[in-house]
């Protein structure tokens, strides 16, 4: 049996080693230069004792695929501001292993490499913050500074939260950078950063300060620390969890049934105030092949670029979602017959333009759309879903890459309809397809 960590690609491999390699090269220095303390020690013990109760809380909500982001790095933060930097670099170990053995497995080198990425973070923003009220460097390493003073003054605890987003980005850099390698092309799709994960951080970043100024304080006060915390931890979970259910994994698009939901209620409403709304269904052309030919991973790759695509030529007002293996649904509200062609244009001619490769090989890839418009193709949504079907089946039919509407209006397939009056301007201005996730 070959482990799964040796089939990933080498500059992934390399890349770990080399920030293993690191660590440990730090962890070895760290400790040279640190005179233990029963103080230190007390903290240490406590705040492991913290996170432990943050892992409980997290295995008894149950934690499925998909979920991502905690609270535990409210416990990184008191670790780098009130220990030596030696502890920054433990102190994930424990808690990383209880997540493995008590909460949702991971893979092992997944798991390994999040460890260090926070210990590495955590160790170089508490040798920043130490160093900067010491001697320098040295009195960095070894943590011996008035960092307890410190946080008592204001001017103190904001130097504490420019110290912890340094934390905060490095972590994020190094988990993108190993995300980029693993997964190739469909990873550059995604940013680095979107609203939700900025706002997440600036919660985690001012709760794990927060902890940090208290325990200071005494670490008695731990103990008015941990409910609140880990009742943030439950929403956040909660909130997760919810937009889970609501969307795909894969493309982070509505998925099927949440889609029909939104899309019958704006149905309804166009049809009560006899204003328009067209749907298309866009289906990948021979996907099969290229599954075939490339393997499903990167077909995984090839439905997220492609989502990617379709939202970023959308207005805020469009709903769109995974209808099901290779197709996608979109729900235009008040566009005619024209402006759902066009969009329906645009989005095929985006989707024949991405770029995708395996190795240097380009790869392209092409749609076919039905459209179906309100009160000419059907009166709600099962209607319109139907003779958009029809019509995506005649896009095949005649050739595939082609945007047609369904059969019955002569003169129209295969071509972009007349102008007619009182058209809206085109859609566009880009859209992070996250940005529909609540
Ligand atoms: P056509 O142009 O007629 O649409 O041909 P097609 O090959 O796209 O259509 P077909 O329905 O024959 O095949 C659809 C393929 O989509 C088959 C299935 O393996 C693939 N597929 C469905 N869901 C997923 C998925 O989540 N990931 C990957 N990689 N492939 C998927
Ligand atoms: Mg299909
Ligand atoms: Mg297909």
């Amino acid at each position: 049996m070959r482990w799964p960590f040796l089939q990933q690609p080498r500059r992934l491999i390399v890349y770990m080693g080399l920030l293993l390699a690191l660590t440990l090269f730090l962890f070895g220095m760290a400790v040279a230069l640190y005179t233990p303390t029963w103080r230190d020690a007390g903290t240490f013990a406590a705040l492991v004792l913290c996170a432990a109760c943050g892992v409980e809380a997290i295995r008894r909500l149950g934690l499925p695929a998909g979920v991502s982001r905690d609270l535990l790095g409210a416990w990184w933060f008191p670790a780098i501001l009130l220990l030596p930097p030696v502890y920054a670099l433990l102190l994930p170990v424990p808690v990383f292993m209880m997540m493995q053995l008590r909460s949702r497995r991971a893979l092992v080198h997944r798991r390994v490499f999040n460890t260090i990425a926070v210990a590495l973070s955590g160790f170089l923003a508490s040798v920043a913050w130490h160093g900067v009220r010491g001697d320098g460097l040295v009195a960095g390493l070894a943590g011996t500074s008035g960092a307890h003073e410190s946080l008592t003054t204001v001017s103190g605890v904001l130097g504490a939260l420019l110290c912890c987003s340094g934390f905060t980005v490095l972590n994020t850099l190094f988990v993108v950078l190993a995300a980029r390698m693993s997964n190739g092309p469909g990873e550059s799709f995604r940013p680095m950063w979107d609203r939700e994960a900025f706002m997440l951080d600036a919660v985690e970043l001012c709760v794990g300060v927060t902890v940090a100024v208290l325990a200071n304080i005494s670490l008695l006060l731990l103990v008015i620390a941990v409910p609140p915390v880990l009742l943030l931890q439950r929403s956040l979970l909660y909130n997760q969890l919810q937009a889970a259910a609501r969307t795909d994994p894969k493309t982070g698009l509505l998925n099927a049934s949440t889609w029909e939901q939104e899309a019958a209620v704006e149905v309804a409403r166009a049809r009560s105030e006899r204003g328009q709304a067209a749907v298309l269904i866009l289906d990948i052309d021979h996907f099969k092949r290229v599954n075939d030919n490339h393997g499903h991973l990167f077909g995984d790759q090839v439905l997220l670029g492609v989502a990617t695509t379709i939202a970023q030529q959308l207005r805020q007002s469009d709903l769109l979602g995974r209808f099901g293996g290779e197709e996608f649904v979109v729900l235009l509200p008040g566009s005619d017959t024209t402006e759902a062609w066009r969009a329906a244009e645009r989005l095929r001619s985006q989707v024949g333009d991405m770029e995708i490769a395996v190795g240097d090989v380009p790869v392209s890839i092409t749609v076919s759309v039905g459209v179906a418009v309100i009160g000419e193709h059907g009166n709600d949504l099962v209607e319109l879903l139907t003779a958009a079907d029809l019509a995506l089946y005649r896009a095949k039919e005649t050739g595939r890459n082609r945007v047609c509407l369904p059969a019955g209006r002569p003169g129209t397939e295969g071509k972009i309809p007349e102008a007619r009056e009182g058209t809206s301007p085109d859609r566009v201005g880009p859209r992070n397809p996250r940005d529909q996730i609540p």
